[in-house]
């Protein structure tokens, strides 16, 4: 079996935002059940992408321990690490003290429908802070990453237009409902022409990028349009195999939506799991009702088969979809 390429870690679920989209923040949550740093040196030397997750990740103290296993075991792995960003001096600290990761800070609004959002007074200055702190430190795979709601319609634009200001990347998702890590929040999910047509201008705006990578942003965009319609996803799922979610206690999942469980790492070692759930995790996989389509669940496949990625991308070039108005 081939090794899988990308996974998200959450490495806590304890959470210090008040997100409306998201329920990690309601657990009760007891550290001394979570992974030990030394508990990730068994992750896959496959791996491309590590997506360090949580509740706030950052909340760990041992997060730079973690952190320096994770390459030592995966040394191909671009290792990103998503914070809401609330806490910015410590945040810069441990950055620092990492060396080479990537960091995306979320922020759904450019200004006060933020903290609404989050939860918190004052979280869109702290977020931001934290984003120049890092920029300062010299951090160069940095971002902003909005999540597109029911209650933040039009708002993607003017995050971006802020992470375009300050010469940072721009990562956008919508909102998902997930059993065992969101939680139910269909009515969170947008679904007005109003965001089709923002994450299309987005797209569009890409597909204009003279950067290839930029291309690639834009077909994940279509994805995300299709998601937002309720339409089925134009990329074969491959949980399981080319990805996994880990949660804080060791519990591994094909992804973070599906409540497939594999098994727990305590238990046994991740190719044994694998190996013993295989064709369960297919079947699920296959039936999954889902259609999910996040960053993290959309590049696996796009890395495993990417001539239907590369196929659109060079269609929507030749049709120059990047300046009409349909997609
Ligand atoms: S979305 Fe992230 S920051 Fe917000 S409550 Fe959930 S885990 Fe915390
Ligand atoms: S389509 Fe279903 S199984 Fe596949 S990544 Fe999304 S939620 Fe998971």
């Amino acid at each position: 079996m081939m090794g899988p390429l990308g996974c998200v870690v959450a490495v806590t679920y304890r959470c210090d935002a008040r997100c409306t989209m998201c329920d990690i923040w309601k657990q009760e949550v007891d550290r001394e059940t979570e992974l030990a740093a030394s508990d990730y040196a068994w992750l896959p030397a496959s791996l491309r992408s590590i997506n360090v997750s949580g509740g706030e990740p950052f909340l760990r103290d041992d997060l730079v321990e973690i952190v320096s296993v994770m390459r030592r075991a995966c040394p191909k792995a671009r290792i990103v690490i998503s914070t809401n960003g609330l806490a910015p001096s410590r945040i810069e600290r441990m950055v620092g003290e990492m060396g080479d990761v990537a960091v995306r800070v979320s922020v759904d609004a450019a200004g006060s429908l933020h903290d609404e959002i989050r939860g918190v007074d004052g979280a869109y200055e702290r977020a931001i802070e934290t984003a120049l702190r890092l920029r300062a430190a010299g951090v160069s795979d940095l971002g902003l990453a909005a999540t597109s709601t029911e209650g933040n319609p039009g708002e993607l634009r003017g995050v971006k237009e802020v992470a375009d200001g300050f010469g940072m990347e721009f990562a956008a998702s919508a909102a998902h409902s997930s059993p065992i890590f969101f939680g139910e929040h269909e009515s969170e999910r947008p679904h007005s022409d109003r965001a089709v047509a923002e994450i299309a201008g987005i797209m569009r705006e890409w597909l204009r990028s003279p950067r290839p990578r930029d291309w690639a942003k834009a077909y994940y965009m279509r994805g995300l349009i299709d998601y937002v319609q309720g339409k089925p996803r134009r990329l074969a799922c491959r949980a399981g195999l080319d990805l996994f979610f880990l949660d804080p206690k060791g519990l591994v999942y094909p992804c973070n939506i599906s409540g497939t469980l594999m098994g727990n790492v305590r238990d046994g070692s991740f190719e044994d799991l694998r190996r013993a759930t295989r064709t369960e995790v297919r079947r699920k996989v296959a039936e999954c009702p889902h259609q999910c389509w996040m960053i993290c669940t959309v590049s696996p496949p796009m890395w495993r088969r990417p001539l239907g990625p590369l196929a659109w991308m060079a269609g929507a070039k030749l049709l120059k979809l990047d300046s009409r108005a349909g997609q």
